[in-house]
This record gives structure tokens, C-alpha cells and sequence, in this order.
């Protein structure tokens, strides 16, 4: 069967996809629009984009997380996940520009249907921001995760796609969304840049060998526990 004919999704599925996607998005615009309100009415407005910031690095951070757990363990035949979750990150590697011919409704849509129930809470709870101010901080970050996340797998793809427009040059220039150069190191080098949202947290990671390093805790934990 042709790679194209196998990478066809479900009608079914992209209706529901397409319905989380929209809720989702409308859920994060209602509570961005909420929060800048009530920023702007307590002063607070100084706050916003640290918070938005930080939570885009966080977002680069849990994916990249994501990617490298789905890279090092299990593998294809795993019962369950192998066929819907591990197959794909390994078949990135083999054939990484199949990722290139996915419309965004047929990429990896997960994080719409994870946060959704974040984004709902947080836009319909009433809190009063001047007593709590710091939850008005914990939102923005959540907006920043969200925006991070919901956004991955398009900077990804992005990545790999050539002749993007020069919004999108200059925005992997800045390094703000993953950088095409930069994410060829993981293309060469495996257990290196793995995220890839913007990538910003991968010279940290990749200089530290953090996730090298905890793969081989990991391992070590899992082989004691069965001796
Ligand atoms: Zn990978
Ligand atoms: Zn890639």
C-alpha cells in the first residue's frame, strides 16, 4: 500500500479533531481575552509576557519530553501503542519528510483533547485575580503551554517544509519556532533535539545530556527492579 494511501485519516475522526481543535481554540482566545482584562484592570499587565514566555518554553520542555520517551522505549510491536503512538516518531526517522504531506487536521492532535479541560476551568471559574493574583500568573503560563503545544507538530513540520513564506523564515531565524538547521542535529544525532516546539530548551538539555541521562537512570531503575 502507498505511504500516502496509509497516513489517510478517518473521516470520523477528523470531525471530532476538527471539532476539539475549534472548542479548543475558542476556549484559549476567551480566556486570553479574560485574563488581558482583568490584567489591565489590576495593573498587572507587566506579568503577561514573562508568563506567556515561560509557558512557551515549558511547552517546548514537555513535548521534547514526549518525543524523547516515545524515541528511546518500546518500539513498534508494543501491543497498543506501538501502532498508534511509537510508530510514528520512529517512522519520522526513517521517512522525515512524510510529516511535510499531513494537513493540520491529520497531524498529532492530543494536546487539543488534554488541555481542553484546562482551558475550560480556567475560563469559566470565577476567581478574583486581585485576591489571587498569582492565579492570573498561573493562566498566562497555561496560554503559553497551550499555544506551544497546540502548535508543535506545525513548527515541526514547518522545519521540514522548504519555500516557507518570510514570516515564517524570520520567526525560525529568531528561533521563536524550531529552526530547520538546528533540528537537523536530531536528524543526525538521536538522543539530541528533541524539542521541538521552538527548541529553545534543547542547548540547555542537549549540554546538561539530560535525557541521555535519564534514560540511563531509567534503565538502571528498571533492571535493578527486576534483579
Ligand atoms: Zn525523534
Ligand atoms: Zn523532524
Amino acid at each position: 500500500m502507498e505511504k500516502e494511501e496509509q497516513h489517510k485519516q478517518n473521516v470520523t475522526l477528523t470531525r471530532i479533531k476538527a471539532v476539539v481543535v475549534s472548542l479548543s481554540l475558542i476556549l484559549l482566545c476567551s480566556l486570553f481575552i479574560k485574563l488581558s482584562l482583568h490584567g489591565f484592570t489590576y495593573g498587572l499587565s507587566w506579568l503577561v509576557l514573562p508568563a506567556l514566555f515561560l509557558g512557551y518554553l515549558l511547552a517546548d520542555f514537555i513535548t521534547g519530553t514526549i518525543h524523547w520517551f516515545c524515541d528511546s522505549f518500546f518500539d513498534e510491536e508494543t501491543p497498543v501503542i506501538g501502532n498508534f503512538i511509537i510508530y510514528s516518531f520512529r517512522e519520522h526517522h526513517s521517512h522525515p519528510l512524510i510529516i511535510t504531506k499531513d494537513k493540520f487536521i491529520e497531524q498529532d492532535t492530543t494536546s487539543f483533547f488534554i488541555f481542553m479541560p484546562f482551558l475550560y476551568f480556567a475560563t469559566f471559574t470565577e476567581i478574583s485575580y486581585l485576591n489571587s493574583p498569582n492565579s492570573i500568573y498561573g493562566h498566562f503560563i497555561l496560554i503559553g503551554v497551550c499555544i506551544g503545544t497546540f502548535c508543535t507538530n506545525l513548527f515541526h513540520k514547518w522545519a521540514h517544509q522548504r519555500n516557507q513564506n518570510f514570516i515564517i523564515k524570520k520567526l525560525q531565524k529568531l528561533g521563536l519556532i524550531l529552526n530547520p538547521n538546528s533540528h537537523k542535529k536530531h536528524h543526525v544525532d538521536h538522543s539530541r533535539g528533541y524539542c521541538v516546539t521552538s527548541g529553545l530548551m534543547n542547548p540547555i538539555l542537549d549540554y546538561i545530556k539530560f535525557y541521555p541521562n535519564l534514560e540511563r537512570f531509567i534503565r538502571l531503575f528498571i533492571y535493578e527492579s527486576r534483579n
